[in-house]
């Protein structure tokens, strides 16, 4: 007999993993390794909102909270969206969770049976697809292209839906295409969304981390009738800088709220209470720590953005938000492991590997990570590049 369900044992074992170990291994003894891989911000959490925390500690705010989470929490993560996001969310229709991941994986788990399936727009976050098949649902891939902006048309959206369509998981800005939808464009797929009834997964940790004058829309913002089919996901580890401290939320019609707070309260309960006196801080504080974040990204995406484009065998489109280029290496005919692990092996390069988001012509380069790093680590790249 399997000692393991069959549903996790269908899950994809991590592909980064060994790239991951390899790098480490080569670091140890001694090599020179530029690293592209981080998927956090490289910044330390602002001091205030550790201050925050610390003191919460030192009161003794050690002990369960509600189950969605302090409601002095809610009321500010409510507050947020109202002034950034034109939302109207009652704490009751918020939930905070152990990171935003888990806010997905909540509100996946709310929504869909057996069965189910659930649209996601490749190149994806490596995550949707595992946690879908981990509830029982089934991940339906639409395949985007570089010259649509690595963005799904509501034409393809519309395509891919069957009978058994519950669920759509758009994730703008996009990790890792970088990509950012239009309000025109996220309106036409809420339509498409609207005409089944397709309850819409919007993922907006990367919400801050935006270039160029791009503007961030929440899909629940765009009409009353979005808003009630639509569960906003949001958090605190990119714009914070608090990856460590797992605190994401998630805001939804009453009916989904309830089922999210009724999940979490029989399996993890809250998030972890002194976290969450973090988490106030962060929102009540003083935000031009997160424009000061963003205009240091800005430096390195144009930096590497320059550097990309003077070679001719590989192509990126210039991504709008967070902090990833997906470059595509179609032209090398590799897949991209091979090419990962090639660059790693001869030149001291670690990537993430596109087939990890269901793109195996692509890689993956975080510029989270010092310019002097981009510099050295792109100097080398490009004599990869040229060589293939
Ligand atoms: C980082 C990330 C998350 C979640 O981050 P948490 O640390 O769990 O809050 C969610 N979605 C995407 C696309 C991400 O890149």
């Amino acid at each position: 007999m399997d000692l393991v369900s069959s549903r996790i044992a269908q899950l994809a074992p991590s592909l980064t993993l060994s790239i991951t170990a390899k790098a480490k291994q080569m670091k140890e003894a001694g090599e020179e390794v530029f690293s592209f891989g981080a998927g956090e911000p490289d910044f330390d959490t602002p001091e205030h909102i550790k201050q925050a925390a610390t003191e919460a500690l030192a009161l003794g705010e050690t002990k369960y909270t509600a189950a969605a989470g302090l409601p002095a929490l809610r009321e500010a993560i409510s507050a947020k969206f109202l002034a950034d996001n034109s939302l109207e969310y009652t704490p009751a229709q918020i939930s905070v969770n152990c990171g935003a991941k888990h806010s997905c994986y909540n509100a996946i788990l709310a929504c869909c049976d057996e069965g189910d399936e659930v649209i996601i727009p490749a190149p994806y976050w490596t995550s949707y697809t595992e946690m879908v098949k981990m509830v029982g649902a089934v991940p339906v891939i639409v395949e985007t292209t570089e010259e649509n902006g690595w963005k799904m048309t509501p034409e393809q959206f519309e395509n891919a839906m069957t009978g058994l369509t519950k669920m759509v998981i758009i994730n703008s800005p996009s990790n890792p295409t970088g990509a950012v939808y239009t309000r025109d464009e996220l309106a036409a797929l809420g339509e498409v969304a609207l005409s089944e009834d397709i309850v819409i997964l919007s993922d907006e940790i990367y919400e801050k981390v935006i270039y160029d004058g791009a503007e961030h829309v929440s899909m629940a913002s765009i009409s009353k009738e979005l808003y009630d089919l639509t569960i906003t996901v949001n958090g605190f580890s990119k714009a914070y800088s608090m990856t460590g401290w797992r605190l994401g939320y998630t805001a939804a019609p009453y009916d989904i709220a309830k089922a999210i707070t009724n999940i979490q309260s029989h399996s993890t309960s809250n998030p972890t209470t002194f976290a969450q006196y973090g988490g106030i801080a962060a929102l009540e504080g003083d935000q031009q720590i997160v424009t000061d974040m963003v205009d240091e990204f800005d430096v390195r995406r144009q930096y590497a953005l320059a550097r990309f484009s003077t070679l001719n065998n590989v192509s990126v489109v210039a991504p709008e938000g967070a902090f990833y280029f997906l470059v595509n290496c179609e032209s090398m005919g590799l897949k991209s492991v091979n090419i990962a692990e090639r660059l790693l092996s001869r030149y001291g390069v670690a990537v993430v590997p596109g087939v990890a988001f269901g793109a195996d012509t692509t890689l993956r380069f975080s510029y989270a990570t010092s310019l002097e790093t981009i510099k050295n680590g792109l100097d080398r790249f490009e004599d990869f590049a040229r060589s293939h």
